[in-house]
């Protein structure tokens, strides 16, 4: 099916009838993917050019946005991570090549990624490697992905994946950082050197460690600190999106 058409089926209301036939032959598009989410109330970006009349997003972080994506709302329904894992799979075999049969972990991190690694995880397994392990990078007390626990082999071969991307030096890098030191004082397993994001909405294509991501869907969302942000320059106000009415205040629904 061609990208225009599934974004027909799914602003029909059919986004549980998609399955990984309808990318059958192609990757899913940028386009495709905000849609999905857009049909469970999970993606918002700001339309147009900054004015006061519009807010911003105010992040957890403490930075503000002109962008916000729920993975959370999407991949908790098996049937869609599902779509996005194969999504994933692709691109991993395409950027691996020839060195795809030698991935024996996907490590992902607590609590949103966990269903997509999984799943990437089965579907790498009914593929290319039976033996094929899942592994939760758990969260510390700080909530950061830090604790792998019992190790990793140091024989195997480790991708990290993530759901979503915010900068390169947020949970994407300290999952791989977890990795990298989940056996010290032994040896670290192997780590590729590239780590996946199904969505990245970043402007860094690099983690911190200056290795390389694969976004499986790249957004233009920047981030800032209220004093640099843009959008506060033209006078829009920045809000928490989740709390009380801020959504659909986002989405322009309502004042
Ligand atoms: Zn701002």
């Amino acid at each position: 099916m061609d990208p225009k058409e599934v974004i027909n089926l799914i602003q029909s209301g059919g986004v549980f009838d998609l399955t990984p036939e309808h990318f059958e032959g192609r990757l899913m598009s940028t386009a495709e993917a905000e849609e999905i989410f857009k049909a469970f109330d999970a993606f918002w970006m700001y339309k147009g050019e900054a004015v006061a009349q519009k807010p911003h997003a105010l992040l957890k972080s403490g930075k503000h946005s002109n962008g916000f994506i729920m993975c959370k709302a999407v991949l908790h329904y098996p049937r869609i991570c599902h779509l996005f894992a194969n999504e994933v799979v692709k691109l991993i075999e395409r950027s691996l090549a020839e060195r795809i049969s030698e991935v024996d972990v996907i490590a992902s991190s607590a609590y949103s990624a966990i269903t997509l690694g999984w799943e990437v995880a089965r579907l790498l397994s009914l593929k290319h490697n039976p033996r094929m392990e899942y592994v939760i990078v758990e969260k510390d007390e700080n909530g950061n992905p830090t604790n792998i626990r019992g190790g990793i082999d140091q024989d195997k071969n480790v991708i990290v994946l993530n759901e979503l991307m915010t900068t390169g030096s947020g949970s994407t890098w300290e999952t791989r950082e977890a990795v990298i030191e989940c056996n010290t004082p032994e040896p670290s397993p192997k780590i590729f050197n590239q780590s996946f994001v199904l969505m990245h909405r970043s402007e860094d294509f690099f983690l911190a460690d200056e290795s390389p991501v694969v976004p499986i869907f790249h957004f233009s969302i920047g981030n800032y600190d209220p004093e640099d942000c843009p959008w506060c320059k033209a006078g829009s106000k920045a809000i928490k999106p989740k709390l009380d009415n801020n959504w659909n205040i986002l989405h322009g629904i309502t004042e």
